[in-house]
């Protein structure tokens, strides 16, 4: 037997008995570019399935019940429930499993950011794709709304937010960091470099002030990893893929979480 893939764990989430997991790229059967932990959902369907069978042995679920959306960036939230080939069809950026449901609900990224959610009272789960087109139209606000309807109290979730790019990197038009501080808070905007035109963005900061602003508390936000450039997808291609850094020949990481 192989041996089991490293993930990186929120404390948040395991002191609360969620299993989940933000994977790296390694432990995994892809071939380079890709190697190896690859979970591109169109490339090479032999490696795909045995990556996705690493993955729930490492975390503790059934991979039949690995349920997965088609990632737009928008705001779309899906209930898992049917068969996840089903589900893979639907777009949406957020997911939700149901308590008792066994079903673990993930996101795919290469610098967006992943969001778990989680309430612990019900046992209800999120999984939230958000890149900055996400975050601008708000699927973080869907699903901790969706939380809240069904039941969940906000200042009582727990949130991890997983390993995206870091405002070292994440360059963008002064136009688009502008509407992503207004969306989220003027301290998204890391830096200025106002002769270019161009603004470095702190996605990490913008989605931890949305769920501030839904009511979750500071205590229950936790940052995976560390928020160092050692996070950053970009800067860390030993440990991560990144669309910037590579292009198309970069892997997808995955963010899984498993319904209580
Ligand atoms: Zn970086």
């Amino acid at each position: 037997m192989a041996e089991p893939i490293p993930l990186l764990l929120s404390e948040t989430l395991r002191k609360a008995h969620f299993a989940h997991g933000f994977s790296t790229r390694a432990g995994g059967v892809s071939d380079p570019p890709y190697d190896s932990l690859d979970f591109a959902t169109l490339r090479d369907p032999v490696a795909l399935r045995e990556n996705q069978r690493r993955l729930a042995a490492a975390v503790g679920f059934d991979p039949a019940s690995l349920f997965q959306v088609h990632q737009v960036h928008g705001p779309a939230l899906v209930v898992a429930a049917g068969a996840p080939a089903q589900v893979l069809q639907q777009q949406a950026d957020a997911l939700v499993a149901e308590p008792g449901s066994g079903h673990a609900v993930a996101i795919r990224i290469a610098d967006c950011v992943p969001v778990l959610l989680a309430d612990p009272t019900s046992g209800r789960v999120a999984a939230v794709h958000a890149g900055w087109r996400g975050v601008v139209a708000d699927v973080v606000g869907a699903a901790v709304r969706h939380l809240g309807a069904s039941g969940g109290v906000p200042s009582e979730l727990l949130a991890a937010i997983g390993p995206c790019i870091g405002s070292c990197c994440f360059e963008v038009s002064a136009d688009v960091g502008e509407t992503i501080a207004r969306a989220t808070t003027p301290s998204a905007i890391a830096r200025r470099e106002e002769a270019r035109g161009k603004v470095f963005v702190d996605l990490r900061a913008a989605v931890r002030s949305q769920l501030l602003g839904l009511g979750l508390s500071a205590a229950a936000i936790e940052d995976v990893p560390e928020r160092t450039s050692a996070g950053c997808t970009r800067c860390d291609a030993k440990r991560f893929y990144s669309y910037r850094r590579d292009g198309d020949a970069s892997g997808r990481l995955i963010a899984v979480i498993v319904a209580r």
